[in-house]
């Protein structure tokens, strides 16, 4: 793992080395992916290779996910050997001692990296492929960090789960900038409203309660349970509905200035939205434009107008 230095004006995103310019591959070749390019200017990156990192040397003999009972194993299949334990010793240590980060690019479909894209076979002889999964290394995330959104270069490529993870990432980051005093949290939980909304309502209103319930000189103690509620939230997906819900309470803030037929059309707009036809991305521009027109900085000031 290099740790580049890590400073607090851009998010803290680990990134599988192959991704990064390294030539680590078991083949000794790297990966360039646009997606992956166009991002990396926006972070501090820390990289990381777990293949290479417990041994296995560049270049080597392939390594494959292989459900043998109830166990998930990774064995080398031309040589028998199994690395499972060195994988999952490797992650726990190096997640375990990570600074604060805020998410992870990782490789698709490698059995180390791949995140619910690499493929598991259900035989040693790899002819009986069992369906896809995380690699060890994020699902050792998942497990340790469950709060931290995880992609791999091949979801970059739609839009919905590249929106997905990078406000998910900049949430994370904003919470870690907000965490200085009572005035900066609440700030940040007005910001956040939203897009909060769209993942759980209720937690949110848990998160209300915590900051009515702040007492002066007790930040420490309110920011602990703030942060325990928030993580809870930041583990859960986005689901539709809640979504849904979020984008009608704010379409609320434009709606009495817009003509009946502008309105007819956004509420078309959900309604394909909901039936699969658009996604959420559509409708985002839609209220950040009648955000601009109309004036509304509350509105273009929300986090899920703004994190992308
Ligand atoms: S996919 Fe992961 S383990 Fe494989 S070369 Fe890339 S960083 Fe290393």
């Amino acid at each position: 793992m290099s740790i580049k230095s890590i400073i607090m004006d851009k998010p803290t995103v680990v990134i599988s080395a192959c991704l990064n310019g390294f030539f680590n591959r078991y083949n000794g070749g790297t990966v360039s992916d646009d997606n992956v390019n166009a991002l990396k200017p926006r972070f501090e990156l820390i990289t990381v290779c777990p293949e290479v990192e417990i041994g296995l040397g560049i270049p080597r003999k392939t390594v494959s996910l292989f459900k043998l009972g109830d166990r998930i194993e990774v064995i080398q299949r031309e040589t028998g050997l199994n690395v499972t334990q060195k994988l999952l010793d490797y992650s726990e240590k190096t997640i375990n001692n990570l600074p604060e980060v805020d998410g992870f690019i990782l490789k698709a479909k490698s059995p180390s990296c791949g995140v619910k894209s690499a493929k598991v076979f259900g035989n040693r002889e790899g002819t009986n492929i069992l369906g896809k999964d995380d690699g060890l290394f994020p699902a050792t995330v998942r497990r340790l960090r469950p709060h931290l959104p995880l992609i791999d270069e091949g979801r970059l490529n739609n839009r919905e789960l590249r929106w997905e993870f990078l406000a998910r990432v900049y949430l994370h980051f904003l919470f870690r900038k907000s965490s200085r005093d009572i005035k900066s949290l609440i700030d940040f939980h007005s910001r956040a409203k939203y897009l909060l909304m769209s993942i759980c309502q209720k937690d949110l209103q848990d998160l209300g309660r915590i900051l009515a319930a702040h007492r002066k000189g007790n930040f420490e103690q309110t920011l602990e349970d703030y942060r325990q509620t928030f993580y809870r939230i930041l583990s859960r997906p986005i689901r539709k509905s809640n979504l849904l819900n979020a984008l009608n309470h704010m379409f609320g803030y434009a709606s009495p200035k817009l003509t009946p037929g502008e309105r007819k059309h956004f509420l078309k707009l959900l309604q394909q939205y909901r039936s699969g036809q658009t996604d959420f991305v559509t409708i985002i521009e839609f209220l950040r434009a009648y955000g601009y027109r109309f004036n509304l900085p509350y509105l273009l000031d929300q986090y899920l107008l703004t994190l992308e």
